[in-house]
């Protein structure tokens, strides 16, 4: 039976990366040598790593001033290195989810961090609106998307002090106003590649400006000075990541992904709003996530859910769990998912009504 995957991380991947990336195992670009046992410093992989970032730079329209680097450790590492790299003192938060919140434990570590503002007290499940940013803090932390509870912050907000974003899950789901970044760093494993590499966008002059001493491996000047180069990087995840690019990029980009993903999100929402049976997670449709759609069963309806699970599961949908801290359902639906996909989850919900 054809699977539906609505993994939440790591995730589906389009067939041209994983195609593509079974004969890089076989045979790294012509190479004769498989992708896993080749040289980082080969010149196929030094080839590899200058074309991966250099897509970035062409799907996501960086500004030049900009540089990209490829990093072990997940997104996890990156809520320790913004910190030590970027707060002098005084740093500022919006806790919007369960990642936010780590992210902003971390900072503490590091100096001064302070919440801007928080959806906690309804455990996360809407995007804090009208809050100050203070113009003391040396940067502001945003998280684009909460996978975990299904909010989005689809417009780049302005602020007058550096910006920081974890874009993990929705990265390449859609156009960004880079300018108004100095520093995006994502994991690959929600809408690029396979897990084991990050990708960190930076400002460079944002960097050198903390008084602190930084572990080599930790300063992000290293890494931008070896051009991602300085250790071992992770060879076969920058590979299939350079594939994903490789694919959104022959499907006209950023843009034309983003008007797939809206229809997608838009179709299971209406879907969710309209069955009896499930109500969506989050109300607003102005801070629903186009990447992690969360709902679950009606008051009405809560001894359905384990037999909604299972019926859906003998329908081929895989992943739809929602997270522990939420319940009931996730279906995440990154770029590589297919609409057909989304579609056949529709007619599941629809026909577990029928039954029911
Ligand atoms: C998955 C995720 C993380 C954690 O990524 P790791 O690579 O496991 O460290 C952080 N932030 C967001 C928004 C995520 O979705």
């Amino acid at each position: 039976m054809k699977k539906h995957n609505f993994f939440a991380g790591p995730s589906i991947l389009p067939q041209f990366t994983l195609d593509n990336t079974i004969e890089g195992i076989k045979n790294f670009a012509g190479s004769g040598l498989s992708v896993l046992e080749i040289s980082h410093r080969s010149k196929e992989f030094i080839a590899c790593m200058n074309d991966t970032i250099a897509l970035c730079k062409e799907l996501l329209e960086i500004p030049s001033g900009y540089q990209v680097i490829f990093l072990g450790g997940g997104a996890s590492l990156q809520f320790a290195m913004v910190p030590m790299n970027m707060m002098n003192k005084k740093s500022a938060y919006l806790v919007t989810g369960e990642w936010a919140s780590k992210a902003f434990k971390e900072a503490k570590i590091y100096g001064d961090a302070v919440e801007a503002a928080s959806s906690k007290d309804k455990n996360f499940n809407y995007i804090p609106k009208n809050y100050t940013v203070p113009a003391d803090a040396d940067y502001f932390h945003i998280t684009t998307n909460n996978t975990i509870f299904g909010t989005e912050l689809k417009k780049d907000p302005d602020v007058s002090i550096p910006m920081v974003a974890d874009m993990s899950s929705d990265i390449f789901s859609r156009p960004v106003d880079v300018s108004k970044y100095s520093i995006i760093y994502a994991g690959a494993q929600k809408n690029m590649g396979p897990a084991g590499v990050t990708m960190v966008i930076i400002k460079e002059d944002a960097l050198g400006k903390v008084t602190r001493s930084i572990p080599t491996m930790l300063d992000y000047r290293t890494h931008i000075k070896a051009e991602s180069m300085f250790n071992t990087p992770p060879v076969f995840a920058v590979f299939a990541a350079q594939q994903t690019l490789l694919w959104l990029k022959g499907l006209g980009g950023v843009k034309v992904m983003q008007k797939k993903n809206n229809e997608k999100a838009q179709l299971l929402y209406d879907e969710i709003d309209r069955n009896k049976l499930f109500v969506p997670t989050i109300k607003d449709p102005e801070d629903r996530s186009v990447m992690n759609i969360c709902f679950v069963m009606a008051d009405e309806y809560k001894e359905l859910e384990q037999p909604f699970a299972d019926f859906a599961k003998s329908k081929g949908m895989v992943g739809i769990a929602g997270h522990r801290s939420v319940g009931g359902f996730r279906a995440s639906t990154y770029n590589a998912l297919p609409k057909e996909s989304v579609q056949a989850l529709i007619d599941t919900m629809k026909e577990f009504e029928k039954n029911n």
